[in-house]
Parts: C-alpha cells; sequence; structure tokens
C-alpha cells in the first residue's frame, strides 16, 4: 500500500469539521436553552390554564408572555385564536394585524396570520373586509379554506353568480361536488329575477338549474310558479308532476298545489286518483289533505281519512279524521273537545325539521337558516318523521 500525500490533509480537514460540527450543535443548544430559560414561564402558565378551560387567565399570562418576547409568532397566534373564540374580534384582528406589520414574518406566517384576520373579520360579520382578504389567498397555500369562506360570504349577502362561480371552483379543485348547490343557487337567482319581473331570466337561470343537478326538484317547482303566473295552469301541473318522477318522496311538497291545479283544469276525479295512487306509495299527510280535497263524498272522505290513520297512527291522521267525522257520528261538544286536544299535542309537531341540525321550522324551506345546510329538511313534518324512524 502506497502512501499517498493527500491522506496529510484529509486528516486535519475531518478534524476541522468535526469542531466545527460540535461547535454549531453547541450554538444551537445554547439557544434552545436560552429559549427554554426566556420562554417566559408566564407562557407554560397559560398553556395550563387553557388545558382546564380557564380562558381569561390563560389570556392574561400569553398577554405576559408575549410582552416578555414580542418575537414569539406562535404565541401570538395562541393568544388572537383565543380572542377571536371568545368573541373579542377587536382584539383578535389588532394581534393578528401586529404580527403582519413585521417586516421579517416569513411569506408561510404571513399567509397563516391572514387567514386568521380573514376569519377575525368574518366572524366579526365584517364581510367585505373578510372577502378582500380571502381573496387575496385564493391562489395561496390556503386556497380551498378560503374559496369555502368566500362561498359562505356570497351566500350571506345573495350574491349567487359569485357563489356559482366558487363552488364550480372548489369542484374543480376536487373539494367535493358542488351541483346540488349550484342548483340551488340558479334557483336563487330564478327568484330574483322573478321578483324583478325578467321572466326570461328566470327560466334561463332554472334550465341551468337543471342541467347542473337533474335530480333538483326546487327548479320544478319554480317552473310551475311562472307557469301559474302567466296563467297557464296545466303547464304548471305538468312541472308538479315531473316531481314524481325525479324524486316522489316530494311529491307531498307539491301536493296541495296539484289538488288546486287539477281542480282548475277540470280534472278533479283524475287528480283524486294520481294523488291518491302516490299516498299509498309514499304516505304523507299533506298528500292525504290534496286527496281529501278532491273527493267529493263525504262519506269517502272520512273511509280515506279512517285508513290513513289505521296504517299510521299519527295525531295529524287523528286529526284528519276528526275534520271528516260528520256530527252525526258523534256530538258536537265531544268532537269539539277532541279537536282541542289534538290541536294541543299537535302544536309544534308539524314543522319541518333540518337533519343536519334539527332546526324546526313552520314551512318546508331549501335553505337551514341554522347551520346554512342546503337541502338539509326531509319532505314530512316532525310527526311523521317520528313515526317513520320508529
Ligand atoms: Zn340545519
Amino acid at each position: 500500500m502506497e502512501f499517498e500525500l493527500w491522506w496529510l490533509l484529509a486528516l486535519p480537514i475531518t478534524f476541522g469539521l468535526g469542531w466545527l460540527a460540535s461547535r454549531l450543535d453547541l450554538r444551537q443548544w445554547r439557544r434552545e436553552s436560552e429559549l427554554k430559560r426566556d420562554a417566559p414561564l408566564s407562557y407554560f402558565r397559560g398553556l395550563n390554564f387553557l388545558l382546564s378551560e380557564q380562558q381569561d387567565k390563560a389570556i392574561d399570562a400569553f398577554i405576559e408572555a408575549v410582552t416578555a418576547d414580542p418575537n414569539t409568532v406562535d404565541l401570538h397566534f395562541a393568544l388572537g385564536n383565543l380572542f377571536r373564540r371568545r368573541g373579542e374580534y377587536e382584539r383578535a384582528v389588532r394581534v393578528h394585524q401586529n404580527l403582519l406589520a413585521r417586516g421579517d414574518l416569513p411569506s408561510a406566517e404571513r399567509q397563516r396570520a391572514q387567514i386568521a384576520l380573514a376569519q377575525d373579520f368574518f366572524k366579526a360579520g365584517l364581510l367585505d373586509r373578510a372577502e378582500s382578504v380571502y381573496t387575496a389567498l385564493a391562489t395561496s397555500p390556503y386556497q380551498s379554506e378560503a374559496l369555502a369562506a368566500l362561498l359562505q360570504i356570497h351566500e350571506r349577502t345573495k350574491e349567487w353568480p359569485r357563489a356559482i362561480d366558487i363552488a364550480g371552483q372548489l369542484e374543480r379543485l376536487g373539494a367535493g361536488s358542488y351541483g346540488r348547490q349550484i342548483a340551488h343557487y340558479w334557483c336563487e337567482v330564478a327568484m330574483q329575477c322573478q321578483q324583478s319581473h325578467d321572466l326570461t331570466g328566470a327560466l334561463d337561470a332554472l334550465d341551468k338549474a337543471v342541467r347542473v343537478h337533474p335530480q333538483a326538484v326546487r327548479p320544478w317547482q319554480l317552473r310551475a310558479g311562472i307557469a301559474q303566473q302567466q296563467g297557464d295552469a296545466a303547464q304548471a301541473l305538468e312541472h308538479l308532476r315531473h316531481i314524481a318522477q325525479i324524486q316522489p318522496d316530494f311529491t307531498a311538497l307539491a301536493a296541495l298545489d296539484m289538488a288546486r291545479l287539477f281542480r282548475e283544469t277540470g280534472q278533479a276525479q283524475a287528480g283524486r286518483d294520481w294523488l291518491l295512487a302516490k299516498l299509498q306509495d309514499y304516505p304523507a299527510i299533506d298528500l292525504l289533505d290534496a286527496v281529501l280535497q278532491l273527493e267529493a263524498d263525504a262519506s269517502e272522505r272520512y273511509h280515506l281519512a279512517l285508513t290513513y290513520l289505521q296504517t299510521h297512527k299519527s295525531l295529524l291522521a287523528a286529526r284528519r279524521v276528526l275534520d271528516q267525522t260528520s256530527t252525526a257520528l258523534s256530538p258536537e261538544p265531544a268532537r269539539l273537545a277532541l279537536a282541542q286536544a289534538l290541536d294541543g299535542a299537535l302544536k309544534n309537531r308539524q314543522r319541518y325539521r333540518c337533519a343536519a341540525c334539527g332546526f324546526e321550522a313552520r314551512n318546508y324551506t331549501w335553505h337551514c337558516p341554522a347551520c346554512q345546510g342546503w337541502e338539509t329538511y326531509p319532505p314530512r313534518r316532525t310527526e311523521e318523521l317520528q313515526l317513520l324512524a320508529v
């Protein structure tokens, strides 16, 4: 083995590198231990308070910690989030704006502070400010979060064309399927057009709703409304019949309008038979009511209501039987007392209930005012829902 000259050089270089590494480690270690020493005790106290859900004390401790070391970015975030969660939006905004004012903030932390600030504005109801911050973040790593928030803002401000645009972007990003929601936005556009007497615009928006979600019920309901407005009862009826084809369960929602339209178009008998067939397949009190409205014969009406009660033992059905009971069958005072008792028991049980959050509404609604969900209400009244659940 030959001795090579460079071995002589390698030895000191290796030694030098080792020494440098140990120095670096040492410096790192020193910095960390200084941090630990400096990380104000108040920070750990704050964490402890947070864990034991004593937010007031946690905030005091965090403020102390931030004052002692204004460079700790994470502490600012913790403090800002705490303020927001407690509804102290102004203070949360100040904390996040302070962070953003720093020139040395790395870009990732800057975007994190921006999204936090947008959340503060949103929660505080300052939607225009939230919108501009979220819009600035729409091409950042927070893109889907920003777009989802923008969608909520446009829903609240009823800017439906912009909501449609954002929902489309979210769908293209793979954030889920937005077809059903977009169809509702088009329905909202149609209603706005209808209010400003632009029926062509309304019909155009409804075409788009059906195209984006062919199973949507609401466009057909709205088309029927426009046809009625134009005096075309037969066409309106056709639109409502279509609901039975695409989502038969929702026929109940259209049943009373259909009964009226069947009568208007001189088809009371055929309409009664059609609705009765639907009642048998998709029982619902509104369908029974529609059938009863078209049935001319009093004893037949009583029989229909009784049959329904026998198969669906609900208070709603009992109330209908009582309505159809002639005074000959039961003495008037007894009938009246029974009716009052039933009405009392039925109070608050004829509503519709959101399947997502449980919020109840007197009239059927496509958009839950509590949880903002779309089409979260089953087309059945609460009492009937309870029976279905048993
Ligand atoms: Zn809800």
